[in-house]
């Protein structure tokens, strides 16, 4: 047996039409997963389908909203015929010090980040159960581990993913549902090109903090997302593992 095989097995990859996500989702498909991705952008999921080839379904939704969440997890199902993986990967920030972020900047990076990955995996519950068990790789940062003076909104949803991974991974064991997190390390996205624009100096301080020297790229995430999502991980729930090159264990 193939303990990394996902031959007959459906995925949902939220924003996966770009970045990480699209890092993730075409690791996935390599081994053997029928993927669906979902953002907001029309032009951004048809790029990614051409990536990621037959099979792949894309959806529109502003995961946001509640309602369009839970629908976007059915019809990934309905589309798939089944649902065995989630991927909340969606995410954005905005870079403010605290003093001067508005409420609506802090709902609109914790209702992306971090409240849609608890609808998304409310709505896939029964999905994942139908399949005879599943996995939720859930996507926090290194800011579920440290502070950093621009980002209040980012830094408490991405810790908050860590603890919603441990909560929803200890309620649905029973179910053969694995919950786990990925604290993905300085990766090169449209994210942080735009953080390398607005924070100076950023570039040059990965760079030297990152023992392996280097910013990583979306496939480098496409790993973790296989071992995750499959047989291989089986005893391995509520954890939260960087994928950093190192930055998290240097002083
Ligand atoms: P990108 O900006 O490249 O990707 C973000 C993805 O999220 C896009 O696919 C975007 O799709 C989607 N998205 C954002 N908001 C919504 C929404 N409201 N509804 C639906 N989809 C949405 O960034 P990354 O790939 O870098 O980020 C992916 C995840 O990884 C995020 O959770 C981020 O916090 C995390 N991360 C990134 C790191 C990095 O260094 N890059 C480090 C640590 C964590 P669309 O535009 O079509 O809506």
């Amino acid at each position: 047996m193939n303990l990394f095989d996902l031959e007959g097995k459906a995925a949902l990859v939220t924003g996966g039409n770009g970045g990480i996500g699209l890092g993730m989702a075409k690791a996935l498909a390599g081994a053997g997963a029928r993927v669906a991705i979902a953002g907001r952008d029309k032009a951004k999921n048809a790029e990614a389908l051409k990536v990621l080839g037959d099979g792949a379904v894309a959806l529109i939704v502003d995961l946001k909203n509640e309602k369009s969440c839970r629908a976007a997890v059915d019809e990934a199902a309905q589309k798939l015929g089944r649902l065995d993986i989630l991927v909340n990967n969606a995410g954005i920030n905005i870079r403010k010090p605290p003093q001067e972020l508005s409420l609506a900047d802090w709902h609109e990076v914790m209702d992306t980040n971090l409240t849609s990955a608890f609808i998304a995996s409310q709505a896939a519950y029964l999905h994942l159960k139908r399949a005879g068990g599943g996995k939720i790789v859930n996507i926090g940062s290194m800011m579920s581990i440290f502070g950093a003076a621009y980002l209040a909104p980012y830094a408490a949803s991405k810790a908050g993913i860590v603890q919603l991974t441990k909560a929803i991974a200890s309620a649905w064991a029973k179910d053969d549902i694995q919950v786990n997190a990925v604290l993905p390390g300085w990766i090169d996205t449209n994210l942080t090109r735009k953080a390398r624009v607005e924070l100076k100096g950023l570039d040059e301080r990965v760079l030297s903090r990152t023992p392996a020297g280097r910013w990583g790229i979306p496939d480098d995430l496409g790993g973790i997302a296989v071992f995750l999502a499959s047989a291989a991980s089986d005893f391995v729930t509520g954890t939260a593992i960087p994928v950093d090159g190192g930055y998290s264990s240097q002083g």
